[in-house]
């Protein structure tokens, strides 16, 4: 549904993107994360036609962006950082008249403005003037005003952005029922408020994308590159011994396997113990053979995949890594190569 290939943008001859590829598929609700100033809203902004690149291509549903602007327009829906909201205007009328600039029928327009009023439960505020809504009621309407000619794509700069806690939460409830109908990309410089929403996530820092994938996917890959991390174990002891013997048992011999720095019981169910164990260098086929070789049952070895939250902070600190999960690594290879 959309491509992005090699996208630069430079301001006064300082870069604001560079070298952007990637692609979202139909039905996709992607999350485009990244720190103040990483680039978001300018790739945003090409995206929907109301900047043009330096250079690089934007192709949507197979059209130009630079040359079939007009037609891109039509198919998606933009709620920019500041929503274009008249203040004089009632809710209602708002959406009509935005409708009707958007090429519907007067009829298909007030059938359209009653849907979208309800999908985006602004029933209360109708007849309410835009200028006296509370912030959470703006960002709404600006959605409304998004999504009433139906477009197949919907592009959300900051959807969240100033929403106390209860009204983050409703526009996430939002964006998911939105999703059912639209393909999307939503911008956020913070990582809770989009990890629950998306099926995917770009990162960008420094105008880069340096991530591409579902969070599991970011999240163990990351984990991989580690040299330290905790390994969760799950050990069974012979019948006749205590839970607390075996975790014992299992502690003592984990402990000796090089590398391991920590281990701690975490709990038990029947026989079989949980533990954690932290270690400096990936050892699990000795830790496995330790704990066979010691008569414990091996139930179970994962090395625990690191958090977002972390892997957020680790790649937007500093260095440019430059992580991409193979599928979008070897995508993009393939689209240079193209
Ligand atoms: P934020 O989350 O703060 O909105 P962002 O990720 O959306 O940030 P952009 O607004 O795209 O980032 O800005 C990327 C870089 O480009 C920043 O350094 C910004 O100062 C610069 N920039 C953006 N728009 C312009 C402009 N019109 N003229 C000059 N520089 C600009």
């Amino acid at each position: 549904m959309i491509e992005v290939e090699d996208l630069t943008k430079y301001y006064s001859g300082r870069s604001a993107i560079s070298g952007l590829t990637f692609r979202i598929e139909k039905g996709e609700i992607v999350g485009f994360l990244g720190l103040n100033g990483a680039g978001k809203t300018t790739t945003l902004r090409i995206l929907a036609c109301l900047t043009l690149p330096s250079s690089g291509r934007v192709r949507i549903d197979g059209l130009d962006a630079e040359t079939d602007a007009h037609e891109i327009r039509r198919r998606l829906g933009f709620l920019p950082d500041a929503p274009p909201l008249y203040e004089e205007m009632s809710v209602s009328s708002y959406l009509r008249f935005v409708a009707e600039l958007k090429g519907l029928s007067r009829r298909e327009a007030a059938m359209r403005v009653e849907e979208v009023i309800d999908t985006c439960r602004l029933n209360e505020a109708r007849e309410q003037l835009i200028g006296t809504l509370s912030h959470g009621f703006r960002q709404r309407t600006g959605i409304a005003q998004a999504v009433v000619h139906r477009p197949s794509l919907l592009i959300l700069d900051e959807p969240t952005g100033g929403l106390d806690p209860v009204q983050i939460v409703e526009m996430r409830e939002l964006i998911k029922r939105l999703g059912g109908e639209h393909t999307i990309l939503l911008s956020s410089h913070i990582l809770s408020e989009i990890s629950q929403t998306c099926d995917r996530l770009l990162i960008i820092h420094e105008g880069r994308i340096i991530a591409d994938g579902t969070e599991a996917a970011i999240c163990q890959r990351m984990s991989q590159d580690q040299d330290a991390g905790i390994l969760e174990l799950e050990v069974e002891g012979p019948e006749g011994i205590s839970a607390a013997e075996t975790g014992e048992r299992a502690r003592s011999v984990v402990g000796k396997v090089q590398g391991v720095l920590t281990s701690r019981v975490v709990g038990q169910r029947g026989r079989r113990v949980q533990l954690e164990v932290e270690f400096n260098t990936d050892r699990r086929p000795a830790v496995a053979r330790a704990i066979v070789e010691s008569g414990l049952g091996l139930v179970r070895l994962d090395r625990r995949a690191m958090e977002l939250e972390a892997v957020f902070q680790r790649l937007t600190q500093g260095s440019r890594a430059g992580f991409l999960p193979s599928t979008a690594a070897q995508r993009n290879q393939a689209e240079v190569k193209a």
